[in-house]
């Protein structure tokens, strides 16, 4: 399934065009070449063709926020249809600037600070190609999202993976190696990708943790660049701590949320960049050019939704506290070790109980028979080899959904 290759690739050479098996494949970039497509959506798909319940992409199934929805609705019939300003609504900017304060202490010029882009997916991206050069390294901790392979790719940076490893046992938390992370710096190193509430691993960066690696960064003068999309999504008592308000950090950190996780909006496509003014200016270039701008009355939905009241964010927390601990115990039951998540809603497990060759046939045998979409492990790994005991669970579903899976799961044999 999807994987890059992080070599220079086999790429088309010669005349490859006179090969009927190869024919117009010299047309398409050395790039593309290099990755495949996302195993995450795949895995949708597959689930639609075999009507299996989807466990695999993380999209909540039940409803977003009322508040939020009439929101949207109401700035479409308000005529908000046209572009907002390239680099976000005023409205939307002003809200971000306003909660980071509130969640993070952190003080930010909305005029200056803050791109909103079609999703943080657009707002990876854009960065990447924003700070970019041949011969860039950029650290990324593995298992990582997928997207962020392809991203290095398609920003000409080369990725350097720094293992987390996961926990012996129940209790116990993924980890990194302090001098393995030392090593992964040097001259070449232009950026760290940190996503705390991590996917897929459920790991909340602690912030003895985030202080090693800040130190790092001022060392080797690197810069971090944060996905923090499910920052609200918290249990057992951990704490978000976004990297920019580290002493010395905010100067050298891009920080990158949005809409989908928080407010259960994933199709609506609104996420934000936020960094220091030249950043930002090389981001909101990028971007301009990328695609103008996310769509207009989604951003003025935003406004609001960012300024649902605190106890909003407590029962986001809470409802997934209780999905997790849903899905667990029936994972647990079905013959997977469940790795326990701190944050974000996914599980992985591993599944050597089951004796399959790898988590591919797997996840087929789980789509096709079983009928359980998950994402294959090896799709967050680069070597596909380390990923090859594991699949990923999503649990942002409804009860009802969750105990059909369950149900499907009792049918699983182990070996
Ligand atoms: N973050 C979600 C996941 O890992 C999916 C995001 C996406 O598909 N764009 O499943």
């Amino acid at each position: 399934m999807s994987k890059v290759q992080l070599a220079s690739g086999p790429g088309p050479r010669g005349n490859p065009s006179r090969h009927p098996s190869s024919r117009g494949k010299h047309f398409l970039s050395d790039k593309v070449e290099r990755f495949t497509e996302s195993v995450i959506r795949e895995m949708t798909r597959q689930a639609m063709l075999y009507g299996a319940v989807n466990l695999a992409q993380g999209f909540p199934d039940f409803s977003a926020p009322a508040e939020v929805k009439i929101a949207a609705q109401q700035a479409v019939a308000g005529d908000v249809n046209q572009y907002a300003i390239t680099w976000g609504a005023k409205n939307l900017r002003n809200a971000i600037a306003r909660q980071m304060g509130v969640w993070q202490g952190l003080t930010l010029d909305p005029e200056k600070e803050i791109t909103v882009c079609c999703g943080s997916t657009e707002a990876m991206i854009s960065t990447l190609l924003a700070v970019s050069n041949a011969g860039d390294e950029v650290i990324v901790f593995e298992p990582f999202y997928e997207n962020y392979g392809p991203d290095a790719v398609l920003s000409g940076a080369r990725p350097r993976f720094v293992k987390l490893r996961p926990p012996k046992d129940n209790g116990g938390e993924w980890t990194f190696d302090e001098k393995e992370l030392r090593r992964a710096f040097d001259k070449h190193t232009k950026a760290i990708i940190l996503n705390t509430p991590n996917n897929p691993t459920g790991k909340v960066f602690t912030r003895a943790e985030l202080e090693l690696i800040r130190d790092l960064c001022l060392e080797f003068d690197v810069l971090a660049i944060t996905d923090e999309i499910y920052e609200h999504i918290l249990y057992d008592g951990t704490e978000h701590i976004s990297m920019a308000a580290l002493d010395g950090m905010r100067e050298r950190t891009v920080t990158i949320n949005g809409m989908s996780k928080t407010y259960s909006v994933t199709g609506w496509r609104v996420g934000w960049a936020v960094a220091p003014e030249k950043i930002t200016n090389a981001i909101r270039k990028v971007h301009d050019f990328l695609t103008v701008g996310a769509p207009a009355p989604l951003q003025e939905a935003g406004a609001a939704a960012l300024g649902l009241s605190p106890e909003y964010y407590a029962k986001l927390a809470e409802g997934y506290r209780a999905r997790r601990d849903h899905l667990m115990p029936a994972l647990t039951a079905a013959g997977f070790k469940c790795f326990r998540p701190r944050g974000a809603y996914y599980v992985m497990t591993d599944i050597s109980a089951f004796g399959f060759k790898d988590d591919v046939s797997f996840a087929k045998h789980l789509v096709r028979d079983i009928g359980v979409a998950t994402v294959p492990g090896s799709s967050f790994y680069n070597d596909p080899r380390d990923g090859a005991q594991q699949v990923r669970f999503a649990f942002c579903k409804k009860p009802e959904t969750l105990d059909e899976a369950a149900r499907r799961l009792t049918r699983l044999r182990r070996h």
